[in-house]
C-alpha cells in the first residue's frame, strides 16, 4: 500500500485528468478525498470497482518487437513509459522466431520489399531506422550473429538474446514492463484512461503494439483492430500471410504421397514471384517460395509454379531426344527433378515412353506442364500457422513520420498491427523495429 504522500500526488494528478470523462474524473476526486489515507480509488462505473490510478507519459500495449523498441526510444527521451503485456513473457514471438534463432533483420530490407495498400507509407520509417541501426544495437550487446542466406541475419545462439537485449535496454531507460495484464477499456478526452485488471492508467500517448492475430496460441490477438475501430479508424481487410497452403481430394493425395520432398522453384501469384523451394506436406504445400507467395494469394486464385526456373526445358528435351532417343522421358526428367515427383505426375502429364516415341507437341506439353505447374488449393493453414498478418490498420489513417493516428492525436499504431507486411527473411522484424523507433521519437 502506498503512503499518503503518494496519494496526494495521485489526487493532484486527478485534478489534471483532462483526458478523463468529467464523471470519471469527479469520481476519482471524490473517492480520493474520501480515502485520502489510501492509494486505492473507486471507479463505480468500471468493471473493477477498486483500482490504482497511475500517470505515465506513455503507455504501450504489447511487449513484442515493436512495443519494446518504442519503449526504449521513448524512455531515451526521458518519457515515463509503461508497457502492458497480457502474456506471461515479453517477446514471445521473438523467442520462437527463426527456428529459435531469430532472423532479426535483413540486409536488403528496403521499402520496396513491403506489401501495403499504400506502398509509400513505410518509406519514411524504414529509411530512418535501417537494418544497420539494429545491427549496431545487436553488436553493442555482443550478440553473435551470421548471415544465413539472402541477407538474412540470425543469432548464432538463441532468440532469447534479442529479448534480453530489448529488456535490458528498456530497463536502462527505466521503462516499466507489466506482464499478465488484461486491458479492459480505453477511453479518451484529451489524453487516455486505460482500465486494466492491474490498475488504471492515465497517459498522454497511447501506443498500440499488439501485433496481428497470427499464432493465437502465442497470445496473438486482433486487439489492435478493435481499438482502431473504436476510434473510427479504417482497417484494411486482414488475412494470414507467410502460411502453408492446404489441398483436398486428389490434390491432397498427391501432396501426401510426396510429403517431405522439396523442389527449388519460382512461385508466382498476383504479380509477385519468389524463387526459393517448395515443400510437400501432409496437408498441401509449404516451403519458403510458397510461404512467400501465400501473402499475395486470395481464395480461388492459382499459383503458377516454374519447377525449373531459369532452365530452357523444351530446348533440353529436344537435345536429349536427338542424343538419347531410346532413353525414357521419366529418366531424363529424373535427372532434373526428384524421381518421386516425376513418377507421381504419372502417365497423363509425363508419359513413360522413350524419347523417340514423343512428338514435338508432346515435348511442348511436358515443358509447359513443368514450367507452369499448378495444383488446386482449398485454402491455407490459417492464422494458426501464419507467420504474419497481411492487412491491418489502414496506413492512410496514420502519419508515416510518427505512426500517430491523424484524427486521434496521442494514439499510435506500430508493428504488425499496421497494414505493412514484409516477406520472409527478417523483413517483418525490421518493420517492427523501424515503426517502433519512429513512434518512440514522438510519443
Ligand atoms: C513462428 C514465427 C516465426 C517468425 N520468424 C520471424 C523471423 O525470423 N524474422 C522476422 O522478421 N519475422 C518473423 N516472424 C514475424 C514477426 O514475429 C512479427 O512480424 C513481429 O513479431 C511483429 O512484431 P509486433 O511487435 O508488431 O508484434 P508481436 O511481436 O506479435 O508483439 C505483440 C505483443 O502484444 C501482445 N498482445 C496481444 N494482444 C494483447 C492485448 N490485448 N493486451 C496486451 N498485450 C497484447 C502479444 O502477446 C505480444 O507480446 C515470425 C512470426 C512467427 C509467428
Amino acid at each position: 500500500m502506498a503512503s499518503q504522500g503518494t496519494t496526494h500526488v495521485i489526487l493532484s494528478e486527478a485534478k489534471n485528468l483532462v483526458g478523463l470523462p468529467t464523471r470519471s474524473a469527479n469520481k476519482i476526486l471524490r473517492s480520493s478525498q474520501q480515502n485520502s489515507d489510501s492509494l486505492r480509488m473507486t471507479f463505480g462505473t468500471t468493471p473493477h470497482s477498486h483500482a490504482d490510478v497511475e500517470r505515465y507519459d506513455v503507455v504501450i500495449i504489447g511487449a513484442g518487437a515493436a512495443g519494446l523498441m518504442c519503449a526504449i526510444e521513448a524512455g531515451r527521451r526521458g518519457r515515463r513509459v509503461l508497457v502492458l503485456e497480457h502474456a506471461n513473457k515479453a517477446g514471445k514471438k521473438i523467442l520462437i522466431s527463426g527456428g529459435g534463432r531469430c532472423n532479426f533483420t535483413n540486409l536488403y530490407a528496403t521499402p520496396d520489399s513491403y506489401q501495403s495498400q499504400n506502398e509509400a507509407f513505410c518509406v519514411s520509417a524504414l529509411t530512418r531506422y535501417t537494418p544497420q541501426e539494429f545491427i549496431g544495437l545487436v553488436e553493442k550487446h555482443r550478440i553473435a550473429y551470421h548471415e544465413k542466406k539472402l541477407g538474412q541475419l540470425f543469432c548464432d545462439g538463441s532468440a532469447a538474446e534479442i529479448v534480453r537485449m530489448l529488456l535490458d535496454e528498456a530497463a536502462a531507460v527505466k521503462a516499466t514492463v507489466r506482464l499478465q495484464c488484461k486491458v479492459s477499456t480505453i477511453r479518451r478526452a484529451n489524453g487516455f484512461l486505460i482500465e486494466t485488471d492491474i490498475g488504471h492508467f492515465v497517459v498522454g500517448s497511447l501506443v498500440v503494439a499488439t501485433g496481428g492475430p497470427s499464432i493465437p496460441q502465442m497470445g496473438a490477438t486482433g486487439f489492435a483492430y478493435g481499438i482502431a475501430r473504436q476510434f473510427g479508424l479504417n482497417i484494411v481487410q486482414t488475412r494470414p500471410g507467410l502460411v502453408p497452403f492446404t489441398s483436398s481430394g486428389r490434390a491432397l493425395e498427391f501432396c501426401n504421397r510426396l510429403a517431405g520432398v522439396s523442389i527449388p522453384c519460382t512461385a508466382s501469384c498476383n504479380g509477385a514471384s519468389f524463387t526459393e523451394s517448395l515443400l510437400f506436406t501432409h496437408k498441401g504445400i509449404s516451403g519458403p517460395a510458397m510461404l512467400q507467395v501465400s501473402s499475395y494469394w486470395e481464395k480461388g486464385e492459382q499459383v503458377h509454379i516454374d519447377l525449373l526456373p531459369g532452365f530452357d526445358l523444351l530446348a533440353h528435351l529436344k537435345e536429349q531426344q536427338a542424343f538419347r532417343p531410346k532413353a525414357e522421358l521419366q529418366t531424363i526428367l529424373s535427372a532434373l527433378l526428384p524421381r518421386s515427383f516425376v513418377e507421381a505426375m504419372g502417365e497423363t502429364s509425363i508419359p513413360s515412353r522413350a524419347m523417340d516415341q514423343l512428338s514435338l507437341k508432346d515435348l511442348n506439353a511436358v515443358a509447359r506442364t513443368l514450367k507452369d505447374w499448378s495444383i488446386p488449393f482449398n485454402g491455407t493453414e490459417g492464422y494458426r500457422k501464419a507467420e504474419v498478418t497481411v492487412g491491418g490498420v489502414d496506413t492512410t489513417e496514420l502519419s508515416s513520420k510518427t505512426m500517430e493516428a491523424v484524427k486521434v492525436p496521442g494514439l499510435f499504431f506500430i508493428g504488425e498491427a499496421v497494414d505493412v507486411t514484409g516477406p520472409l527473411g527478417g523483413y517483418n522484424f525490421q518493420w517492427a523495429w523501424a515503426s517502433g523507433y519512429c513512434a518512440g521519437q514522438y510519443v
